[in-house]
């Protein structure tokens, strides 16, 4: 691990994760690193005693990301930790601060307090605005509850405010009838598709995630249509209000993950390291180093992630003649676009995003400086 050590010091800005791991239940879908238990103390002298492993580095840290398990739940903490990191690290002058919340937890005066003396950027845990989805997926927060939330955090004056949404639960859904009360409070939208994670209850049940084409679509007009930009496959925000944070992973810029399950990524240029966590809160209790391994990413593996995350955040690639002249010819102008810089995915062709990133892919391997190359911005006679 010391090896980990040296490599951390080189590094001089970082992005900070912190892993609030506790939830009052586990979710029917949920396969984070997540405790059910009151039972908090202990973690977090662990927590503290983690960050100052790394406050000798004198990072100036950009972003500061609670989240979960459920930090709001164990709110009481949030303000003893935020004080630690301030007192032991560097802040830049912008530093993000951001908090997951969950809709039934505004009425706790420790996290009102925590967002009243920092106004963070919020990440609110909707999922759905309809009684039956939220039953399903076992959250225990009614529409009434979110809609209370949202009038909390407008009232403390917090206007940089997420909302997560679960698309493929089943049934026929008006998703945008649906969202149409809570759009003008928030300023990101962050969609995800009901994915069956091994282990998971709703894994051992096998229940079926429907993706809807038409839900998919609804939501993406409905969004653009309200002034949102698609900047990222799953993600949409309002200018000027994209997740510093988020983007340290899209980007591969160093993040620093502390707390149970917490990853890691140090940038070393072409290449990267990236360290993993204990995930069983007894080995993260018990062990003074919390990194359970790490592992070197090679500049292949790194050129091959940063090509998937440029068509993830619908950035041109800029690939030659022939294979441009394949891929046009494969999928129809709805699904890639030709631009002045590359090709690029569009918010129809996230439905087919697996298929164009594995061409991509496939073609890298062949080609490895394959978005590197000059691009030929002379139509072709497919286009
Ligand atoms: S509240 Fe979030 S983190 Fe906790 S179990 Fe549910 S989905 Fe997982």
């Amino acid at each position: 691990m010391s090896e980990l050590k040296n490599l951390w010091a080189q590094v001089d800005r970082v992005g900070l994760y912190i892993h609030f791991p506790f939830c009052r239940r586990r979710c029917p879908y949920c396969d984070f690193p997540v405790v059910v238990s009151k039972d908090w103390r202990g973690y977090f002298k662990e927590l503290n005693n983690e960050l100052s492993q790394y406050s000798k580095n004198n990072y100036l840290v950009e972003s500061v990301y609670f989240g979960g398990g459920t930090p709001s739940y164990s709110a009481e903490y949030l303000d003893s930790t935020f004080q630690f990191v301030e007192k032991n690290f560097v802040l830049d002058s912008s530093v993000e601060i951001t908090i997951e919340v969950n809709p039934e937890d505004l009425k706790n005066q420790d996290l009102v307090f925590f967002l009243k003396k920092y106004k963070p950027r919020v990440s609110l845990g909707v999922q759905s605005l309809n009684p039956k989805h939220l039953k399903i997926l076992g959250r225990e927060h009614s529409p009434e509850d979110i809609m209370h939330a949202l009038e909390v955090l407008n009232l403390i004056g917090i206007s940089n405010i997420n909302v997560d949404l679960i698309i493929g639960v089943g049934g026929r859904r008006n998703i945008t009838k649906e969202i149409s009360p809570i759009i003008e409070f928030v300023s990101h939208v962050s969609v995800y598709l009901l994915t069956l994670e091994h282990g998971t209850h709703f894994y051992e049940s096998k229940r079926n995630p429907r993706i809807s084409e038409k839900e998919y679509l609804d939501i993406v007009e409905y969004l653009l249509e309200n002034n949102f930009i698609h900047y990222e496959i799953s993600n949409f925000s309002k200018p000027g209000f994209e997740s510093v944070h988020n983007r340290k992973y899209w980007e591969h810029n160093s993040v620093l993950g502390v707390g149970l399950g917490a990853v890691s990524f140090i940038n070393l240029g072409h290449t990267g390291v990236r360290a993993f966590n204990f995930k069983g809160l007894k080995d993260y209790l018990n062990n003074s180093s919390k990194t359970a391994l790490f592992e070197f990413i090679n500049s292949d593996t790194l050129a091959r992630e940063k090509l998937i995350f440029k068509v993830r955040t619908f950035k041109p690639v800029a690939v030659p003649n022939q294979i441009r002249n394949t891929l046009i010819k494969k999928y129809s102008p709805k699904v890639i676009e030709v631009t002045s810089l590359g090709i690029k995915l569009t918010s129809f062709g996230v439905l087919y995003s697996n298929e164009v990133i594995n061409d991509l892919l496939y073609f890298k391997a062949t080609l490895p400086n394959l978005d590197e190359l000059e691009f030929d911005t002379t139509r072709s006679s497919l286009s």
